[in-house]
């Protein structure tokens, strides 16, 4: 089957953007991200005839044609959302979601005082990971990794923890890469390979990314 085509009719689950994760009614703890990985990933999916649910964080890009898409803001929500998508094909987990969430919401705006304010965080539950041990498990789960260092190491250390198929790793602090770039340079890792993309548009990497994608799915 072509790469074209081996999407078709299959549910493919993307997850995009990042989680806030609210301190008080005004602040937030977030990651960077610009969601623009990750709807290039629905779009170009739903382009070839896939059946593609975006679950996206808080930010600000036009939903692409054919894609059902579902807003959240915090990790939490994130986790149900795309937990309430199950069973699908392919999930993609391409968002930045927050580590550490407040272990609660303090409900009035917390007043500026002196010297230090200490917040108590606790961890997020990790959505790639349960997806990827979920009893409803797609047949193809694929991590994304921002790394600075040692690039290769912690991705592969990410593929086998989090037990999934495949991860495309990309070198944040590189000038036209990363965060809120149009661009970016990816390294794509599974168990038996690897395969470098780019440097190109967020657009152009979508496509070989799911090029891949179909190529892992045969
Ligand atoms: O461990 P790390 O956060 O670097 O792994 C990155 C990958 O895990 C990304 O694909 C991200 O979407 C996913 N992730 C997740 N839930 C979390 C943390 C990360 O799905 N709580």
């Amino acid at each position: 089957m072509s790469s074209s085509t081996a999407l078709a009719g299959r549910r493919v689950v993307v997850s995009a953007g990042p989680t806030f994760e609210d301190i008080d009614p005004v602040r937030f703890i977030g990651n960077r991200s610009s969601g623009k990985m990750g709807f290039a990933l629905a779009a170009a999916a739903a382009q070839r005839g896939a059946d593609v649910v975006l679950i996206a964080g808080p930010v600000a890009l036009p939903t692409p044609a054919g894609v059902r898409r579902v807003d959240v803001r915090s990790a939490a929500q994130m986790h149900d959302a795309v937990l309430a998508t199950l069973p699908a094909d392919i999930y993609v987990g391409a968002a930045a979601v927050a580590d550490y969430t407040p272990i609660q919401v303090a409900p009035g705006k917390i007043k500026k005082h002196e010297g230090y304010l200490t917040l108590e965080l606790v961890r997020t539950r990790d959505i790639l990971a349960e997806v990827a041990a979920h009893a409803l498990r797609p047949s193809l789960v694929v991590g994304f990794a921002a790394e600075t260092e040692n690039v290769e190491g912690y991705a592969r250390g990410k593929l086998e923890r989090k037990k999934l198929d495949l991860i495309a790793a990309n070198r944040v602090g590189v000038e036209g890469s990363g965060f809120e770039s149009d661009g970016n340079t990816l390294t794509v890792f599974w168990a038996g390979g690897q395969r470098a993309l780019g440097p190109a548009p967020k657009t152009e990497l979508a496509e070989q990314l799911l090029d891949l994608i179909a190529e892992r799915l045969a």
